[in-house]
């Protein structure tokens, strides 16, 4: 909010001292290997990739590149593992195992949250709050099921599904790790994962913690490397199941490459979320959400409230409100506590998103941007809003994945609805309202996996998140991620 203070902050009266988050603690090593069977392991290829800073253009680590031969040892690593010690062992023990990565990873949160900032860009402030807790968080909620799975489907006996080949984007890469590797164990499974290019760095982490945990050799598989290694993955015949988050595009790629196959799957993919304010919304609140909703991680959140719709007698007083919020946030510096947009995860990324701003006025639509000073090098964006769009508009239409969001106006509630339903996409949807009953309406209404109301971005490992139409196949979180790991029988 334009408190006078903070105004201030931007018309240069004063600014926030630094408050750069130390990273003397944490350790990144010049080299990382593929973590298969147990042991850290040079790559058949030979071939290392660089992974880099993106707030600096610096590079962090040199890390190996898998090929199918590595994918191959991994998937029999993993297989071995599987019809070893993994079965043989008690369902409580293997919940320890899983307890004692939730702890080591709190043991080692301040580090885990620097890693998480300094390889792919985002707030510390978020690593911090956001994704190492909640990936702690998801441990110790699997951990709690391994032995009690019968509790959760009574009547009917549940068995793991084998290897699981497990491959997850850039966005959230230890949550993402989390979010598919303590459900695979909890149901007895074991795992080959693939990390994203542009950070591998706390999966690799996550593969020291493991080794530390004890758990036995093979269980937990990580291979690094780029969309060629996740395609080995998901053809190798070792593997009976797939767990994808990414783009509904490669999400196609995946679904057709297991076409008539045996191997299960769940895909999470892309979403183009409305965020809906009705006049009666306290709306102070609802920019808050608003700008907590799409400028969250730079955007980079399949779930960002990237589409917004305003009721019309509010929409002026809404957009005035949210220019004034935007106006005090600060691009930079992802280490410093005062951050609220970090960098943006790869030149590529940027790139895509510099094209959508392009396309957005070249449809008509007037753009605004805040008007912090960003750093000279590194990939930065301004948060961005677009008015004046319509429908049809690409902005409006398609995923962004960026700090950039698409207003328009409603005048009832049936006009919302159809608005925000005509998309492709499903995942969330948010909904800001004084009236119980319109939030009611609206969450049967709205065509999506999770709507928020009077709130947004909320995450809890108890909970299953998943989407509608191209917005993926199946559910993660809650009993819903169980069953995605086990074979249900009668
Ligand atoms: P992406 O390009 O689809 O990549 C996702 C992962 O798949 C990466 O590890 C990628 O490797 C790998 N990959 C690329 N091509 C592949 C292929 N042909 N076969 C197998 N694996 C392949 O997505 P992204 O750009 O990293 O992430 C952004 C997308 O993820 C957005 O669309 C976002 O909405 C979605 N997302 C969805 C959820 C959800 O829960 N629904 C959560 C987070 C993100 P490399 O990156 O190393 O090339
Ligand atoms: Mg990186």
């Amino acid at each position: 909010m334009a408190t006078p203070e903070n105004k201030l902050a931007f018309e240069g009266g004063w600014e926030y001292s630094p408050a750069p988050e130390s990273t003397d603690h944490i350790k990144v090593a010049k080299k990382y290997e593929l973590f298969i069977g147990g042991d850290f392991v040079k790559p058949q290829s030979g071939k290392y990739f660089d992974t880099i800073n993106p707030a600096t253009e610096g590079r962090l680590s040199r890390v190996a590149l898998a090929n199918d031969a590595d994918v191959d040892k991994a998937v029999k690593a993993a297989r071995k593992a599987y019809g070893g010690p993994w079965s043989r062992m008690k369902p409580a023990d293997r919940g320890k195992y899983i307890y004692r990565i939730a702890r080591i990873i709190q043991e080692r949160a301040r580090e885990f949250a620097a890693i998480e900032s300094l390889d792919g860009g985002k707030p510390i402030r978020e690593a911090r709050d956001v994704d190492v807790p909640l990936a702690a968080a998801h441990f110790f909620y699997y951990a709690g099921w391994a032995d009690k799975l019968e509790y959760a489907f009574p009547g009917r006996s549940a068995k793991p599904m084998g290897v699981a080949g497990q491959i997850i984007p850039w966005n959230f890469p230890l949550l993402m790790a989390a979010w598919k590797v303590a459900p695979a164990l909890a149901c007895g499974n074991t795992v080959v994962l693939k990390p994203a290019e542009t950070t591998p760095l706390t999966a690799l982490k996550l593969a020291e913690v493991i080794a530390d945990a004890g758990l036995p050799d093979g269980v937990v598989n990580i291979v690094t490397g780029a969309g060629d290694t996740g395609a080995s993955i998901v053809s190798h015949p070792g593997v009976d199941k797939i767990a994808f988050t990414g783009s509904t595009e490669v999400g196609r790629i995946i679904q057709k490459a297991l076409a008539g196959s045996r191997k299960k799957y769940t895909l999470e993919l892309g979403g183009k979320a409305a965020n809906i304010i009705f006049a009666d919304a306290a709306i102070d609140q609802a920019v808050e959400g608003i700008v907590n909703g799409i400028f969250f991680n730079q955007g980079h959140v399949c779930c960002a409230g990237s589409r917004l719709f305003v009721q019309e007698s509010v929409v002026e007083e809404v957009i005035r409100k949210l220019r004034d919020r935007m106006e005090t946030l600060i691009v930079g510096d992802p280490l410093d506590k005062n951050t609220d947009i970090g960098a943006i995860n790869s030149k590529a990324q940027l790139e895509k998103i510099e094209s959508y701003l392009d396309i957005g006025r070249e449809e008509g639509g007037d753009m605004y941007q805040s008007s912090c000073a960003v750093p000279e090098k590194g990939y930065w964006c301004r948060p961005t809003i677009f008015t004046g769009v319509s429908q049809s508009n690409r902005v409006v239409q398609e995923e962004i994945f960026g700090p950039v969001l698409a207003i328009q106006t409603f005048r009832t509630f049936e006009e919302a609805i159809s608005k925000a339903n005509n998309t492709p996409y499903g995942l969330s949807g948010g909904v800001w309202t004084d009236k119980g009953a319109k939030i009611f309406r609206m969450t049967q209404s709205v065509r999506a996996g999770v709507v928020w109301a009077n709130t947004f971005n909320k995450f809890d490992p108890t909970s299953p998140f998943g989407g509608y139409k191209e917005s993926g196949v199946g559910r993660e979180g809650g009993l819903h991620g169980l069953d995605a790991y086990l074979r249900l029988e009668a």
